[in-house]
């Protein structure tokens, strides 16, 4: 009998459950007799804080946390706010509730693919690993606050810090195995200003010295910040501290052409989810016209996670035709989604990814 898997699938708010749904169908039909994947809806974001005032329930936390891998579309809406004023989150407490620490956003940019630098002939190719469970993100929510001053926490643990890096050089191995990437991993950091990421630098260095195959190197964060514009094509893999990887995933977006088109994962020792990196979009939900591929790709970036974790092949080799099947797609040009300059609706663009598969 074919091995069976447990999604969690969290359709969210907005365009969330218009953009699962041709991703679950992806999904499926590449399993097809290979391996089941049995999806368990659960409920969470926005819309279900204003009907039960819960946003991320136990029962949905607990669900996922039993689940072989967990899909989450986008949740939050901007006129549902806790009293202090601030966005319900469920997807940024989803991290913290299963210690997700390694937040994995592919930066790729294939022949035919909208970006704005040019490339001359050149695809990029890195990933940008950002620490998602402490660094200046530590005192979310509870920062001090007075009439004169306002104070947040930066904090770099030893432990996380090493199992980020080492999820990173053990990235650059697996990529190094597929015969992508560079074998390297660079440290982005601001080790020259604060003792804090002397600390987080001296820690990596640590840790480099165990991969022996695997160059490493250490850069400035706003050095990095010029460096991915002008010439992004150099990088393999590398890791920086949360609020870093918060902005310069955002840049490593632009440069893919947006959004709609930057698929991510936040990954622990135990559970991983998979998510686009846009939000719920409100202001186009319920028109059929958003954009699904961040949302496939992210389903092809869950097929290679839980493939390579459970030594299945089929999946892993499933997630790279995905993968392409979208690239493919936006290469062709004739199934794209506004934001994408084409004229196609979510359906659509959906079926010419079936199509290519
Ligand atoms: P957004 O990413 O939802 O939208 C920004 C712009 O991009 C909008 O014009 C939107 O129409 C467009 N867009 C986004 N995704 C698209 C897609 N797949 N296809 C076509 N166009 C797309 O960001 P926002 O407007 O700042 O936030 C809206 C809500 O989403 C907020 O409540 C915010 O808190 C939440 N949010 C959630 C996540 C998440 O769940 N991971 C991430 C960011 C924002």
């Amino acid at each position: 009998m074919a091995t069976s898997y447990k999604i969690a699938v969290f359709e969210g708010d907005g365009i969330g459950p218009e953009i699962m749904a041709p991703t679950l169908r992806c999904l499926t039909y590449l399993a097809a007799d290979k391996y089941a994947l049995n999806y368990m809806s659960l409920p969470a974001g926005a819309a279900h804080y204003e009907r039960t005032g819960d946003a991320l329930p136990d029962t949905s936390i607990e669900a996922a946390r039993a689940s072989d891998a967990i899909l989450l579309s986008a949740m939050g809406l901007p006129r549902v706010r806790y009293t202090d004023g601030t966005e319900i989150t469920p997807q940024i407490d989803i991290r913290l509730k299963l210690d997700l620490f390694a937040g994995v956003r592919p930066v790729r940019v294939t022949e035919g693919q909208p970006t704005p630098l040019k490339l001359g002939g050149r695809e990029i190719d890195f990933v940008l690993i950002r620490e998602s469970t402490e660094g200046l993100f530590h005192t979310q929510g509870c920062g001090e606050v007075t009439d004169d001053y306002a104070r947040e926490t930066l904090q770099i643990t030893r432990k996380t810090s090493e199992d980020v890096f080492r999820f990173s050089f053990d990235l650059a191995q697996q990529r190094k195995a597929a015969g992508r990437g560079q074998a390297r991993v660079t440290c982005v950091d601001k080790a020259n200003v604060f003792r804090a990421f002397a600390f987080f630098r001296e820690i990596f260095d640590g840790i480099a010295q165990g991969y022996p195959d695997i160059a490493s190197d250490h850069a400035y964060v706003d050095a990095m910040a010029l460096w991915m514009v002008e010439k992004p094509w150099a990088f393999d893999v590398m890791v920086t501290e949360n609020m870093f990887g918060d902005i310069l995933s955002d840049l490593g977006a632009g440069l893919m052409g947006g959004l709609g088109l930057a698929p991510s994962a936040d990954i622990g020792h135990d559970n991983a989810v998979f998510q686009p990196c846009h939000g719920s979009a409100p202001d186009i939900a319920g028109q059929g016209v958003a954009n699904p591929f961040a949302m496939i790709l992210s389903g092809a970036m869950m097929l290679d996670w839980l493939g390579l974790r459970t030594g299945n092949a089929d999946m892993v080799a499933d997630g790279v035709r995905l993968d392409n099947a979208v690239r493919k797609v936006i290469a062709k040009g004739d199934a794209l989604t506004r934001d994408l300059g084409g004229t196609a609706g979510t359906e659509a663009a959906a079926e010419a990814v079936l199509d290519a598969l």
